[in-house]
């Protein structure tokens, strides 16, 4: 069967939608083609030439990356900067490249995940929850056809909140039209005034499923011309967005959870701030650079905020309130890789998926 780079893009873009990256990030397919057949696939947390090469051997023409090579626009490929160079290797090598990056971060199966998994933290939110990714749609249906309708909009993925799904909001009225000569009313004769017994159906969705709801809409509803409205909603979504709070089932003095998060997470060294003397039970943790989340750790009572790329005045602001730990950036990241490579294997059986052996930490520690 052939596997083509849109078919792998679509299915990344359902684990993590584009459309919740941050507005400075670069994600997506940045170079190679959609209609690119797929040999194999190469995963991967940064892109040098290493990795190009490592590609290369394992005969991987897609190789998806977490941090985008690409942040800024070009102005010429002449090989002088690393990623010229690696750009110009994989066109010469016929290899794509995906980004997956603050979109992955965003979702709740994505970077924190298994992060979480791994040191057993319960979660209970994301650090920072995003708002206005919610869209709410009202249309209006002939009574008879309102439940099916609705339930399409609800297999779709409209209706669903938190916990609780097919919410959605009815009631009846009366609507009316009359169409010209051009028309073919579904109910009525053209030219003739009519009024019909319709529901107001009211469901809210995810921003990203804009597409799929219309098609829903359009191919469920028996009108020639739907009537709808669809609005942007401020609501915030508590398990999308950046970081993680969340807790451990049992307390640990500060010492042994460091011993604890080092052995788990497999690390040769870690940064913090002056013990506070207070049990950990409590974390809030940004993979990647999360300087900026001290103060909302603080804000909701954690005890540790765990995180990478920390400042010498970033440990000031523990002011005895929190426990601040700095893991290093690729090891909060390393995950992600594996995420990736689990969620495509389940779907793609026939093609090889490789996690990069390549280690592309830039850090390097000197003891
Ligand atoms: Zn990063």
């Amino acid at each position: 069967m052939e596997i083509l780079v849109k078919d792998i893009a679509s299915q990344l873009e359902c684990l993590a939608p584009i459309e919740y990256a941050e507005s400075y990030d670069n994600v997506g397919l940045i170079v190679g083609s959609y209609d690119q057949k797929i040999k194999n696939i190469l995963i991967t947390l940064d892109l040098n030439e290493e990795v190009i090469v490592e590609s290369i051997n394992k005969k991987c023409n897609l190789i998806i990356s977490f941090h985008p090579i690409l942040f800024k626009p070009i102005k010429s490929l002449i090989g002088e900067t690393l990623s010229e160079r690696v750009i110009i290797s994989a066109i010469r090598n016929s290899i794509a490249i995906y980004i997956i990056h603050t979109n992955l971060d965003s979702m709740w199966e994505g970077t924190h995940s298994y992060l979480s998994k791994l040191l057993k933290i319960h979660r209970e939110g994301v650090l920072f929850p995003r708002k206005g990714i919610l869209k709410k749609l009202t249309t209006y249906v002939p009574i008879s056809y309102a439940k099916k309708v609705r339930n399409s909009l609800f297999n779709a993925g409209a209706g669903n909140i938190s916990n609780y799904s097919q919410c959605s909001y009815n009631f009846d009225g009366v609507g009316t039209f009359m169409g010209n000569e051009k028309t073919k009313p579904f109910f009525g004769k053209k030219g003739m005034f009519h009024m019909e017994k319709e529901t107001c159906i009211n469901v809210i969705f995810p921003s990203h499923k804009l597409n799929i709801i219309k098609k829903t809409l359009f191919s469920s509803h028996p009108y020639e011309e739907v009537s709808y409205e669809i609005y942007n909603i401020e609501n915030i979504n508590p398990y999308l967005g950046i970081g993680i709070i969340g807790s451990i089932s049992e307390k640990m003095n500060e010492s042994d959870f460091l011993i604890y998060l080092k052995n788990i997470m497999n690390l040769s060294c870690l940064r913090h701030s002056p013990f506070t003397g207070r049990e950990i039970k409590k974390i809030a943790m940004i993979a990647g650079s999360g300087s900026f989340g001290i103060e909302e750790a603080i804000k909701k009572k954690a005890n540790v905020f765990i995180s990478s790329d920390l400042k010498y005045h970033d440990f000031f602001k523990s002011e005895n309130k929190i426990l601040i730990v700095d893991i290093g950036h690729y090891e909060s990241e390393k995950y992600t890789k594996y995420i990736v490579k689990s969620f495509l294997k389940k779907k793609f059986v026939h093609i090889s998926i490789y996690e990069s052996e390549s280690d592309t930490n830039p850090v390097k520690y000197f003891y």
